[in-house]
């Protein structure tokens, strides 16, 4: 019998067998002809995965706070202002960044746990406010609720401010349309629905993003970070000429490689739609068990995760016996609810069956602390979208 145990939570996340033996392959040299390739292919196809034709891709050594770090220095210079539009702990994360380097942050933030700040808030903040940059939280990992990108990003543009849009939870997972949309840098991490293990950050940046930085008066504050070397780098392995500045992680990238390949070959539209449909059956299901969710209305959940607050008289014990049943799952994040909810993935390559195979362990789970329901009823409400033509 299989002994393995199904890994559903918001990342890292399961890879596929393609992707996992890239990483196992002999190391090559980072000025190898064949990783030359790899990588500038690489490049090339982040820019289609985030469906940003004239972006400029980077993809370095670190994780998505790099990416935050990344986007966050390089933007902005010491008394810039700066607006986070705030849907929990990422969104903190991403002022505390953006103060350390000088930016002078305002914060519109979420009424509530769970729910995300109305336009009309956003935009009244943004009229007169002399932003330089505002920053999204596309999905927030704490409590799965996704945040209007479209319509923020358009209000973005209107008062002429840089859209940054952390993507981290939700990028080729989530819809997003970075050049339609009007994002000036979207970013993410290698181990969310990009399907590749930990280790990796990935932004691409707009022309808008790339001519702020071109156009700074100040030296960017970080080293390791500053794309005054890291755009030479791009640009030489597109061109298929490698430079070097840190050495790239090299199997990460051609582990990145296959899996933006296979990304592309299932297509975007039908990647997004994936998405929406194994998540409105895993919520389903939630419904179907008794389960209230964090986010606030259906509108705003993410479809790459779902956060169930546990029924009554259940407590985060019954993760163990989730676990013993077969799937990981992971605990609450946001520090205001940290003890009632739970979180599940289901993003990437997640399928069908491991959707309903996550249901049946959770029922599982439940049954054993004592909760009361109707036996599969979660299942049936899963398998009723699943099935759905
Ligand atoms: N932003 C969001 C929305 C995230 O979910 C995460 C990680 N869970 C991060 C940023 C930070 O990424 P990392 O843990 O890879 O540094």
């Amino acid at each position: 019998m299989k002994d393995r145990k199904l890994l559903m939570i918001p990342g890292p996340i399961e890879f596929t067998p393609e992707v996992l033996r890239a990483m196992g392959m002999p190391t090559t040299s980072h000025v190898a002809p064949n990783f030359i390739e790899v990588f500038g292919q690489a490049l090339e196809r982040l820019r289609q995965v985030f469906l940003c034709p004239s972006g400029q891709p980077f993809a370095i050594a670190g994780s998505g706070t790099l990416a935050m770090d990344i986007a966050a220095v390089n933007l902005v210079e010491p008394g810039d202002k700066a607006l986070v539009v705030n849907t929990g702990y990422f969104s903190d994360r991403f002022a505390a960044i953006l103060e350390c380097y000088g930016a002078a942050v305002t914060q519109v933030r979420a009424p509530a746990v769970g729910d995300v700040p109305a336009l009309e808030e956003v935009e009244a903040a943004l009229k007169g406010g002399g932003y330089k940059l505002m920053t999204v939280t596309h999905v927030d990992t704490s409590t799965a609720v996704a945040a209007d990108v479209k319509g923020l990003t358009a209000l973005g543009r209107k008062y002429g401010v840089l859209v940054v849009v952390d993507g981290v939870c939700a990028v080729a997972g989530e819809e997003m349309r970075q050049e339609e949309w009007g994002i000036d840098l979207a970013l993410t991490a290698s181990q969310k629905a990009i399907g590749v293990p930990p280790g990796l950050a990935l932004v691409v940046a707009g022309p808008r993003a790339i001519d702020a930085f071109r156009n700074r008066k100040t030296p960017v504050a970080n080293y390791y970070a500053d794309w005054t070397q890291w755009l030479l780098i791009m640009e030489g392995y597109e061109a298929r000429q490698p430079r070097y500045f840190g050495t790239p992680a090299v199997n990460l990238i051609w582990a990145l490689n296959v899996s933006l390949g296979q990304i592309l070959d299932e297509g975007m539209d039908a990647r997004f739609a994936r998405h929406r449909r194994l998540s409105e059956a895993f919520k389903a299901a939630v419904n179907a068990l008794g389960m209230k969710q964090v986010p606030v209305s259906p509108d705003k959940r993410a479809t790459t995760l779902t956060a169930p607050y546990y029924p009554d008289g259940v407590d985060r014990t019954v993760l163990g016996h989730i676990k013993e049943a077969g799937v990981i799952l992971a605990g609450g994040l946001h520090p205001a609810i940290k003890d009632q909810y739970f979180r599940i993935g289901h993003m990437g390559v997640v399928s069908a069956s491991d959707i309903l195979a996550t249901v049946g362990a959770i029922e599982k789970g439940l049954a054993q602390v004592g909760y009361k329901f109707e036996a599969g009823v979660g299942l049936a409400a899963a398998q009723a979208v699943l099935t759905r033509q």
